[in-house]
């Protein structure tokens, strides 16, 4: 593939098949984390280039909608291919935007592939339902049908995936989008573009528009064209958009913030909880929405989980992704790395012992040290806020019905873990822990067949799974009367 594949944002963003570039003439820069290297130029698009791509996508929506299932799987399937085909640039471009390892990004080109693949098959089943009638003369049908045009606004932290989840879904079931990428990975969404032109969609199917996000946001938000919004960011951006929708009653789904516990109990195996925490919580330089953010630790085995944990985290490999034995790159901003350094700063003022790190890292300015915090209590705030940083806090515990009362005492409610051998304490702490994910004797569990999304404050919506597809659809109920006055074939 051309080297070029993931440049291709000074020509502009994509509207209606079209690069279009800002008619204000602004743009903003895409820097890489790891250097501060400016990596392009993108257009900084306003409210009448988001309205452009708002009819586009109505414009386009005629057309898609009446295709069959099957014609939009396989243009979803031919997207999916050329993310395979341009694995290595799409992941050499994803480390040096986004700032992930390599070896993540690779595994980032394949998990956005996934959901490309498993919604063009979703988009097959969308099945509705005949329903037993209430009356002799009538047939009842509940019919699913695409909402219409979507705006997806997309996070920064996985550039690829989040697009496609939303994407892949959307499109499967006739929906017409607009991409709203993050500020920091325009890029990659670009690319993304560039790779689905490839495919051959019609023009106008999907967009990507990039620029200040209130103005785009606010477009989309008013228009009574766009009839859903799908969103993964943080929660006080979230709840903005709720408050925004009113006005146009628009159909939200919203995966937020999160703040997952982590728990280790008396019976669990030591090294595998160790082995899940490492990857529950450096994945990413601890900068997803399901990071464990707080080890509870039953106090049996606090001091033997502590010494493994902390022996793994010391041999980490800080530094520039692009290296191929770089386990933890750089934080996306500054502001990631000055949360970081204050939630250390704070537990420590607190009485919390620094056992590993706690510092910025010598590979750069936007790098911080993986770090391991013991003896932390819920005064501190790292037990109140989500870090979104290489920072581990552990609690000791040694009753479970107080481990799952803390676990459960924060707004949020994504994704829980906790390591057991005991089939029954893994029932009551799978009911009582109150978050969308629940996640035994593992430190990963996103999938492209599996629910992804949270309770409380963490949003509402599923994506992925077969449940994914139904945030873009409406049950429209048809019923057909009268047809006891049809006498034939009595
Ligand atoms: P984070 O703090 O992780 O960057 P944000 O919620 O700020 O999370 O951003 C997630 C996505 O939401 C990004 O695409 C961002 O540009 C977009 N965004 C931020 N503010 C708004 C807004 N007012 N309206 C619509 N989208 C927004």
């Amino acid at each position: 593939m051309d080297k070029q594949v993931g440049f291709a944002a000074p020509d502009g963003c994509y509207i209606d098949g079209a690069w279009v570039s800002s008619s204000s003439g602004c743009c903003f820069s895409s820097i890489n984390p790891a250097t501060g290297e400016v990596l392009g130029e993108i257009p900084s698009l306003g409210a009448s280039e988001t309205h452009a791509a708002i009819e586009a996508a109505s414009r386009a929506l005629v057309d898609w909608r009446s295709r069959t299932a099957s014609e939009r799987g396989q243009f979803l399937r031919l997207f999916g291919d050329k993310l395979g085909e341009h694995c290595e640039d799409l992941a050499h471009l994803l480390t040096i935007e986004q700032g992930k390892p390599l070896s993540e990004s690779r595994g980032e080109v394949s998990y956005a592939q996934s959901f490309l693949y498993w919604f063009a098959e979703e988009g097959l089943r969308l099945y509705g339902d005949v329903i037993p009638s209430h009356t002799k003369d009538a047939r009842l049908l509940a019919l699913k049908q695409g909402v219409g045009v979507c705006a997806l606004i997309t996070p920064w932290n996985f550039p690829y995936a989040m697009i496609t989840r939303k994407l892949g879904a959307a499109l499967a079931a006739g929906c017409t989008a607009i991409v709203k990428p993050a500020e920091q990975t325009p890029l990659c969404a670009l690319a993304l573009a560039r790779l689905g032109e490839e495919a051959g969609f019609p023009r106008g199917v999907f967009n990507v528009v990039t620029g200040d996000a209130a103005t785009i946001g606010g477009a989309f938000m008013a228009s009574d064209v766009v009839r859903k919004v799908s969103f993964t960011g943080s929660t006080e951006v979230g709840k903005l958009l709720i408050a925004q929708s009113a006005a146009t009653v628009k159909k939200l789904s919203l995966e937020l913030g999160g703040h997952a516990p982590f728990i280790v109990c008396e019976d669990a195996d030591v090294d595998a909880a160790v082995e899940g925490a490492m990857i529950s919580k450096f994945r990413n330089s601890g900068q997803t929405c399901v990071c464990a953010n707080r080890f509870y630790i039953h106090e049996s085995l606090y001091d033997s989980f502590a010494e493994r944990f902390g022996a793994k985290i010391a041999k980490l490999k800080v530094g520039n992704g692009l290296s191929s034995d770089t386990q933890l790159g750089p934080l996306i901003d500054m502001a990631a790395v000055e949360k970081s350094a204050r939630h250390v700063k704070d537990a420590k003022e607190k009485g919390a012992k620094i056992l590993f790190g706690g510092a910025s890292a010598d590979a750069g300015k936007q790098f911080f040290q993986p770090t391991l915090l013991g003896e932390v209590d819920p005064s501190m705030r790292i037990l109140q806020e989500e870090t979104f940083g290489p920072v581990a806090p552990l609690i000791r515990f040694s009753s479970y019905e107080d481990v799952i009362k803390q676990a459960n005492d924060t707004p949020y409610g994504l994704a829980a873990y906790f390591y057991s051998r005991d089939v029954g304490r893994i029932f009551s702490l799978a009911d009582g822990l109150d978050y969308g994910m629940v996640v035994a004797n593992s430190g990963v569990s996103s999938t492209a067949c599996a629910p992804f999304g949270g309770v409380k404050h963490s949003g509402y919506g599923r994506e992925g799974s077969k449940y994914g597809i139904l945030e873009y659809v409406d049950i429209k109920y048809l019923m057909i009367g009268g047809l006891a006055s049809n006498k034939d074939g009595q």
